[in-house]
C-alpha cells in the first residue's frame, strides 16, 4: 500500500480563501480584524514563524501589529503592553511568540492575555474549555490537524488514535480534541516504555515529539492514517518530521509530509481564531 499524501498547503489555501471572504464581510461593517504579535529577543526559528504569521495576516486581510522587545527586556514592560492591547478595540487577538528568555515566567505572560483575545488558546480559561469540550480558541496546531482529517473525511468516532508527544501546545490538546470527537485516545511520551506496542494499534497516529525518524514502518499498522507534526532541522539543513516518510508511506493509507503538511495549517488556524474573535466582538457590539 502506498499512502495518499495530504496536501496541507492546498487545504490551508482553501481555508484562507474562506477567511478572506469572512474578513470582507467584517470590513463591510467597518471592522478590520487585528492581531498583535509580541516578540522578545531574536531567536532565529521564532523570526521565521513570526514572519509567516505576519505574511498570512496580510494575505487574509488581518491588520497585524508587531511589537519587538530586546532579549534582556523586563517582563513588566511586556505585561504592561499586553494590558494595553487587552483594552484596544482594533486588536482581536494577542500572541506572544514562544520561547521567551529565562527572566520571563511564561504562565504569568499567558494568563495576562485576555481570554477573549487568546488566539493561541494557551490561557487557562481556554485550556479548561478544552477539557469540557467547549473552548473559545482551539490551539492552532491540533486544530489544524483536525481540519486536515476532516478534509480527508477521516472518521474519528470509535477509532484507535495514538498521540506521540504530551506537550501543552500540541500533544495534550490534540488528545483532548480527539477524545471529544469520540476517538479512543492513547497518549505516549518520552517515558513510555516500548512505544511500538502502542503505535502499532493506531488507526490514526499523530506524532509530535520533535525526534527525526522516531516512527519507522514496523511501528505502523497497515492502512493507518499518519499525521506528522514534528519539525526537525537536520545537520545538512534539511527539514524533516518525526516519521520516516518514505518507509511509512508504503504502509499507511494517508500521510502528511514535512514540510507542507501540518505546518501551513497551524498559521492558518491562527488566522481563523483571529477572524472568529473579531466576528464575536462585532456580534457583541464591542
Ligand atoms: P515538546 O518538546 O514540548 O514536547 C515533545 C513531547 O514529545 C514531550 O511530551 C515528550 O515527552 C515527547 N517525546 C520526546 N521524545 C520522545 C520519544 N522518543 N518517544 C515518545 N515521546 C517522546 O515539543 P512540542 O512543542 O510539542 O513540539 C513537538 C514537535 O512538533 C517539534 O518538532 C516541534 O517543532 C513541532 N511543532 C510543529 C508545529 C507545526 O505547526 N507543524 C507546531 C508546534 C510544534
Amino acid at each position: 500500500m502506498t499512502a495518499k499524501v495530504i496536501d496541507g498547503v492546498a487545504v490551508a489555501a482553501s481555508i484562507r480563501r474562506e477567511l478572506k471572504s469572512r474578513v470582507g464581510a467584517l470590513l463591510g461593517k467597518g471592522l478590520t480584524p487585528g492581531l498583535a504579535v509580541i516578540v522578545v529577543g531574536s531567536d532565529p526559528a521564532s523570526a521565521v514563524y513570526v514572519r509567516n504569521k505576519i505574511r498570512a495576516c496580510a494575505e487574509v486581510g488581518i491588520q497585524s501589529f508587531r511589537h519587538d522587545f530586546p532579549a534582556d527586556a523586563k517582563p513588566s514592560a511586556v505585561l504592561e503592553l499586553i494590558e494595553q492591547l487587552n483594552e484596544r478595540k482594533d486588536v482581536h487577538g494577542i500572541l506572544v511568540q514562544l520561547p521567551l528568555p529565562p527572566q520571563f515566567a511564561i504562565s504569568e505572560i499567558l494568563q495576562t492575555i485576555s481570554a477573549d483575545k487568546d488566539v493561541d488558546g494557551f490561557h487557562l480559561y481556554n485550556v479548561g474549555g478544552l477539557i469540557v469540550g467547549n473552548t473559545v480558541f482551539p490551539p492552532c496546531t491540533p486544530y489544524g490537524v483536525l481540519k486536515l482529517l476532516e478534509h480527508e473525511n477521516v472518521a474519528l468516532e470509535g477509532k484507535n488514535v495514538v498521540v506521540v508527544g504530551a506537550s501543552n501546545i500540541v500533544g495534550k490538546p490534540m488528545a483532548l480534541m480527539l477524545m471529544q470527537r469520540d476517538a479512543t485516545v492513547c497518549i505516549c511520551h518520552a517515558k513510555t516504555r516500548d512505544l511500538a506496542q502502542f503505535t502499532i494499534l493506531a488507526d490514526i497516529l499523530v506524532v509530535a515529539a520533535g525526534k527525526p525518524n522516531l516512527i519507522v514502518p514496523q511501528m505502523v499498522k497497515t492502512g493507518a492514517v499518519v499525521i506528522d507534526v514534528g519539525i526537525n532541522r537536520l545537520a545538512n539543513g534539511k527539514l524533516v518530521g518525526d516519521v520516516d516518510f518514505a518507509g511509512v508511506r508504503e504502509k499507511a493509507s494517508l500521510i502528511t509530509p514535512v514540510p507542507g503538511g501540518v505546518g501551513p495549517m497551524t498559521v492558518t488556524m491562527l488566522m481563523h481564531n483571529t477572524v472568529a474573535s473579531a466576528e464575536r466582538m462585532s456580534a457583541a457590539g464591542r
